[in-house]
């Protein structure tokens, strides 16, 4: 099968002081349809602006997004705003995606109306169907967002995310603003629907555990590079880059007393400034086996399995 999504050194700076700030910095991959690749890293590594960069929301400074094998970065304004149809988001802050004014069903209605999709019946009948599915009730369409808690309001942006049937969703951290609680709920949701609608999704988080939950694929971000990527059983059973072994080794494991243990220290070193990279490899000033070569020449992404792919000097 083809795949759905491919993304070919891409790249997307920020002016930053009279410098460039590389957030994304040719960076690649694929997704086959049905799958979830979740993409983790630290605050500032870049997720984020991979996510939107994808779907145009962020404008890339190069590279290639091929959706269905057409090159999203070559389609005209009009002809992106349809093919966004099957390209949605979903956002870490619930509330702050939807408007306070609109009730949820209008909010949920609205991508319809822009995209002139059924008669108002029609759209009627699908907000109903969809706040069904995910599991607020369609009883409650009038409702406005600040009647509802942190999770019912992020059913109604995945309910949004779903209106135009996509085929692909980058869920933006959609459980780092939830209760623990109620996280797990979503992630339920989340998976019941990939499974449902054979939906294929980029999933950002900084929560590891989520992550080996939700996804078949990880990517590992540090400083607007894929660092690590490969199967989630591979990526977690041999993280062979030292940043993936310390975001790893950094969950705390529970042992049989209950109390929640670190068994890695945390990482040491400065965090380079995302504006004035050095050269070489933009871990080494944290990684505790950085050798002479890591000074001199950037690491690139190696194959070290079928499948795994690794960029350090001293992985194999
Ligand atoms: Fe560490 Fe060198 Fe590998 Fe970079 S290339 S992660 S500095 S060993």
């Amino acid at each position: 099968m083809g795949e759905l999504i491919k993304v070919n050194a891409l790249k997307k700076y920020f002016p930053c002081g009279g410098k460039m700030l590389k957030a994304v910095d040719d960076v690649s991959f694929t997704l086959q349809p049905g799958e979830t690749l979740g993409l983790v890293g630290e605050s500032g590594s870049g997720k984020s602006t991979l996510g939107r960069a994808i779907l145009r929301l962020h404008e890339p400074d190069g590279g290639h997004i091929f959706f269905e094998g057409e090159d999203l970065l070559k389609l005209s304004k009009e002809e992106l705003r349809i093919k966004r149809r099957y390209m949605q988001i979903i956002f870490q802050d619930p509330l702050a995606s939807l408007n306070p004014q609109m009730s949820i069903g209008h909010a949920i209605e609205d991508p319809l109306i822009v995209h002139k999709l059924g008669s108002a019946h029609e759209r009627k009948e699908k907000v109903d169907e969809l706040l069904e599915i995910v599991g607020i009730g369609s009883k409650f369409r009038n409702s406005f967002p600040y009647e509802f808690s942190g999770g019912q309001q992020q059913r109604v942006g995945i309910a949004r995310a779903l209106a135009l049937n996509p085929k692909f969703i980058v869920c933006d951290e959609p459980v780092s603003a939830l209760d623990v609680s109620i996280q797990a709920q979503i992630i339920s949701l989340l998976i019941d629907l990939r499974e449902r609608y054979n939906l294929t999704y980029l999933f950002i988080a900084h929560d590891l555990g989520v992550v080996k939950y939700v996804s078949n694929r990880v990517a590992v971000m540090y400083l607007g590079k894929i660092v690590q990527i490969g199967s989630k059983e591979e990526v977690f059973r041999n993280p062979l880059h030292p940043y993936t072994k310390a975001i790893i080794s950094s969950v705390p494991k529970i042992p049989w007393d209950g109390k929640p243990i670190r068994r890695y220290k945390t990482l040491k070193g400065e965090i380079p400034s995302p504006i004035d990279l050095p050269p070489g490899c933009r871990f080494r000033s944290r990684c505790p086996v950085a050798k002479r070569v890591c000074a001199e020449n950037e690491p690139e992404l190696r194959e070290v399995a079928s499948g795994h792919w690794v960029a350090c000097h001293l992985s194999s």
